[in-house]
């Protein structure tokens, strides 16, 4: 983490679990144990139908509500579809884009995630923007190659004046939900990366200031030592979010100079 320069986001992915009345119960354990201090910031991302429920068990603390994607299309005719205006009506700020089961199971190509990523900047949403290499491609030798393409085509047309609004989680698919965690070492290096190819196409200062977040099995035994790293400015955290126990340790972790 650098805080000099740029945000620390702990953000978790719910994915499809936890029904409104879960989510209530969550909120109560979380609250009796979350840390008061602002050192970062704190985010659940939930299924669309349990927002307004996790707004209301949130309520008065630090914890924000996020969505975990959004429909490319503006609005109309898009039976199941969910757009960036009608989020952001439900008072909400960030929304995942491109998380590899999207890409996986709903084939959210680069294509469209950058649509994804315009679609929520336009209606003043904050897009956490998922990239990563499958375990075929970092054995091949082509991470750096895959991430760069992923980021230059994510951020295709976004403006650098909405750079600040943009967030970037690097998220190796072989670690997701495996149990496998990138190291610490590896998670600093594709995260710096992406830091280049933002410097690249915005300049420095863009680049310096974006936070670029790590994915991927990050859990409360290994979070203090990922968000050691200089470039890792947070996590983006599937399972462990999902226990109040667990999201508080990797929260206190964050709480590093
Ligand atoms: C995720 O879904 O974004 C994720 C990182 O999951 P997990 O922490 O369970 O690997």
């Amino acid at each position: 983490m650098n805080r000099r320069y740029r945000k620390t986001l702990i953000a978790g992915n719910w994915k499809m679990n936890k029904t409104a009345s879960e989510t209530k119960a969550f909120a109560d354990e979380l609250k009796t144990m979350l840390p008061k201090a602002k050192w970062c910031d704190v985010l659940v991302c939930v299924p669309y139908v349990n927002i307004p429920a996790a707004q209301k068990a949130f309520k008065d603390t630090r914890v924000m509500v996020g969505a975990e994607n959004v429909s490319e299309y503006e609005k109309g005719a898009y039976t199941g579809e969910v757009s960036a205006a009608m989020l952001k009506d439900l008072g909400v700020k960030y929304v995942i884009v491109g998380h590899s089961e999207r890409r996986q199971y709903w084939n959210d190509t680069d294509v469209i995630v950058n649509k994804k990523a315009l679609a929520a900047i336009e209606a003043g949403l904050y897009p956490i923007i998922c990239v990563g290499e499958s375990l075929e491609q970092r054995e091949l030798g082509i991470t750096k190659e895959l991430i760069d393409l992923q980021v230059k085509t994510a951020l295709a047309n976004v403006p650098a004046d909405k750079m600040r609004h943009v967030v970037i989680a690097y998220e190796p698919i072989w670690a997701i939900g495996t149990g496998r965690t990138a190291t610490a070492e590896q998670a600093n290096e594709v995260n710096q990366e992406i830091r280049t190819v933002i410097r690249k196409l915005y300049g420095a200062r863009v680049a310096r200031s974006v936070t670029i977040l790590y994915g991927g099995s990050m859990n409360d035994q290994n979070a203090e030592e990922l968000l050691a790293q200089p470039d890792v400015d947070g996590g983006l955290i599937g399972g462990a979010s999902l226990v109040p126990t667990k999201l508080t340790t990797i929260i206190n972790a964050a709480n590093q100079e």
